[in-house]
């Protein structure tokens, strides 16, 4: 029995690095590091342009970022979310999901009958389904993500994340799982609910448009997205009205107190503009990243793993101080 660890725990390990590298609805899906690679090519070429530039490889990847204390400890917090993920905790929350749409089901049953001539959803269906569900998920991770910052018990997980002192694609892990599991929770939830009501008034399965296998909007944003947590400054200018561009997003992680608490969106900055938590950045910005004010990182994985279940256990005690403060720099 003993012998047969070893082939398992390489079987296991293959399994984790392709749903990581080889699956299109994983944000480290190669063909999305590939596009990291050549949008950083362009910006490059742009920069020399201006400025004398270094190699590419060393523009790519600064040494003072990926040998950073700060980069080594996203990769050993990933391990733990991996873990999670894998362990079962992960597909748990997907069969309360499960759970909570047949309840729905059972309840809609009551005053809206599924329609009894039933034909496959055309195109059109299909688009409007895609752009509903995307706008669900989104708005479900926006929601509770802008809570992750305004309620002081849920900030003590996520500040795990906040901690971060440098961004490289791997610090998009970095989260403590259970800021990680009610993250997805709130949006996979919001998700569902668009596909019940979607389903009941088609009277079938209604599936999204696809590319790749990953839902046609997400296959465009992950293209961007591992710049999200990067050194490199990618703004989309007017569009940053309607999407979070990168530069967004390292805003949302900057020190500096006009960045304070803005861009909490993922895919759409439509939220944040309804919320007034909206900055559209003018021009490239320097941005420093981390905790603020007298916030504390972490001794450590373990520290990092059990404080904030302390911190959050003292913030819930007291219910006058469950809406976490405005810090001062
Ligand atoms: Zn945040
Ligand atoms: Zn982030």
């Amino acid at each position: 029995m003993f012998s047969e660890i070893p082939h398992l725990l390489i079987t296991k390990i293959g399994s984790t690095l392709h749903s990581i590298f080889m699956v299109s609805s994983s944000r480290h899906f190669l063909f999305y590091m590939l596009c990291y690679v050549l949008i950083a090519l362009i910006i490059y070429l742009q920069s020399m342009r201006k400025e004398k530039a270094d190699s590419f490889f060393s523009f790519l990847f600064p040494k003072n970022i990926y040998t950073h204390p700060s980069a080594y400890f996203d990769l050993k917090i990933w391990l733990v979310i991996i873990f999670v993920v894998h362990s079962g905790i992960y597909s748990m929350m997907f069969h309360v999901i499960y759970f909570a749409t047949g309840l729905l089901n059972s309840l809609l049953d009551i005053f809206w009958n599924i329609p009894t001539d039933t034909s496959p959803p055309s195109i059109t269906d299909r688009v409007i389904y895609t752009i509903v569900y995307t706008c669900c998920i989104d708005f479900g991770f926006f929601l509770m993500h802008y809570l992750q910052h305004k309620i002081s018990w849920l900030w003590s997980f996520h500040k795990v994340h906040h901690s971060a002192e440098v961004l490289t694609p791997f610090t998009a892990n970095r989260h403590h799982p259970v800021d990680y599991l009610i993250h997805a929770m709130s949006a996979f939830s919001m998700a569902a609910f668009a596909t019940v009501i979607f389903s009941r008034h088609h009277g079938t399965e209604i599936d999204l448009l696809t590319l790749f296998n990953a839902s046609a909007i997400h296959f465009f944003y992950y293209m961007s997205a591992n710049m999200r947590h990067s050194h490199i400054w990618l703004s989309f200018g007017s569009l940053n009205r309607l999407f979070i561009s990168p530069a967004m997003h390292q805003i949302h992680h900057s020190v500096a107190p006009q960045h304070y608490d803005r861009n909490f969106g993922f895919v759409f900055s439509i939220w944040d503009w309804i919320f007034r938590t909206r900055y559209l950045p003018d021009a490239k910005e320097t941005v420093v990243v981390g905790l603020i004010g007298d916030e504390k990182g972490y001794n450590g994985i373990i520290d990092a793993m059990l404080k904030p279940f302390t911190e959050s256990y003292q913030n819930i005690k007291s219910p006058q101080s469950w809406r976490r403060h405005q810090l001062k720099t």
